[in-house]
């Protein structure tokens, strides 16, 4: 049986469902509540989303700013992992950010919370849910101090619950507005912040559920869009906290608008809000595997190719409770590539640094660098670093 993880693109629609829409409405004329177009790369075709105080919505997914997604399309949700393959840094590489694919997983399996922004009750919710994840899950939770990267929980409108998919760089809003206040909805969000779509936008949901369109409010239609792609993991789940209910944006709501193939399937447990499935928690463990200290250290790449001469550079995403009593070392396979006197360690912003690589003058060649973090109770993390310095 195929096996299909759910964090993967909710963007494709089959057919040509919006095909006839010619051209996207300029940015100054939507007004909150509307319905804009923005191009999608990864679909080739105009999908219509929700401006919401200028942001553009697809149900309780945030898609960026309306602003950016009219002028650079629809980016794709495809959430990456924090550290990359591979960072060329040669001359002839032009940096290069197109907006798409910009999604990552939490580095660490930490996600960093601001709740100076939400309600009372918005933040009781929120707390109660990072403490059901983190019993149940290996991700961790830790209020913000000056950490680059972090949710910050919004209330300030009510009934909006939505969260962008994936950790985005820099701050970014989760909404728990009014009617949002609970454990189950605060963990569904959540689950999108750390990068899971919806459960019956799987690529292979036609085959567990049906879905009648034509009991789907008209402008709803986008909810129920098809993911594609996707890494191999995880069985269908009806149970799964981020399903939707059977009756989900339903014209007539007595008539299911999701319906399992299986007639065994009850369709009272579609949607369910309780807690994370079995399935849920095997997902989130599979794509944050444990942490064997409470130090963490992850390298942006696990490898950097730099020109003869040059220099290569890498962030370093640092969790310690006192960082300021972590040690940054590193050692070199290759004293005659590389020695120490050529990797320096600077300070970026929170809790991200700069390592810089420096190799010897006119040399080439490879070297594997193990870059360490050592905290005040001798807990050592290391990870590597390969570096090839092409001619
Ligand atoms: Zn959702």
């Amino acid at each position: 049986m195929q096996r299909i993880s759910r964090t993967c693109s909710l963007l494709f629609i089959s057919g040509s469902l919006f095909a006839s829409v010619a051209q996207a409405a300029p940015v100054a004329l939507v007004k909150d509540g509307e319905t804009a177009y923005g191009y999608s790369l990864e679909a080739d075709q105009l999908v219509p989303y929700t401006v919401q105080r200028g942001m553009a919505v697809i149900d309780d997914i945030v898609l960026g700013t309306h602003a950016n997604i009219q002028r650079h399309g629809i980016p794709s949700l495809r959430v990456r992992p924090w550290t990359s393959k591979q960072e060329v840094q040669t001359r002839d590489v032009v940096p290069f950010d197109n907006h798409i694919g910009t999604s990552s997983r939490w580095p660490n399996n930490t996600l960093y919370y601001s709740l100076e922004e939400a309600s009372d009750a918005a933040a009781t919710a929120f707390r109660a849910a990072i403490r059901h994840l983190e019993s149940n899950t290996n991700v961790r939770f830790e209020e913000r101090t000056d950490q680059t990267n972090y949710v910050r929980v919004i209330s300030d409108a009510p009934r909006e619950c939505s969260s962008f998919v994936g950790m985005q760089g820099g701050a970014q809003d989760l909404s728990l507005g009014e009617g949002c206040e609970t454990m189950g909805i605060a963990a569904h969000e959540i689950l999108h912040a750390l990068g899971w779509a919806h459960e019956q936008s799987r690529a292979d949901r036609d085959r567990f559920v049906t879905i009648n369109m034509s009991n789907v409010q008209a402008d709803k239609v986008t909810n129920f869009m098809l993911s594609q792609g996707g890494d191999p993991i995880g069985a269908y789940d009806f149970d799964s906290i981020m399903h939707y209910r059977s009756s989900a944006f339903a014209i007539n709501t007595a008539i299911p608008t999701i319906l399992p193939i299986d007639p065994n399937i009850q369709l009272s447990r579609l949607g369910q809000r309780n807690g994370l499935s079995a399935g849920d928690r095997a997902s989130v463990n599979h794509f944050y595997p444990r942490l064997n200290t409470d130090l963490g250290l992850s390298l942006n790449t696990q490898q950097l190719v730099i020109n003869k001469n040059g220099r290569g550079m890498a962030t370093i995403d640092l969790a310690a409770k006192q960082r300021n009593l972590v040690q940054l070392t590193a050692t070199t396979s290759n004293n005659r590539l590389i020695n120490n006197s050529g990797i320096q360690f600077t300070h970026l912003k929170g809790n991200q640094y700069q390592l810089t690589v420096k190799p010897s003058a006119e040399m080439t060649g490879q070297a594997e660098l193990t870059v360490q973090a050592t905290d005040q109770f001798g807990q050592v993390v290391r990870k590597k670093l390969a570096l090839t310095v092409l001619r």
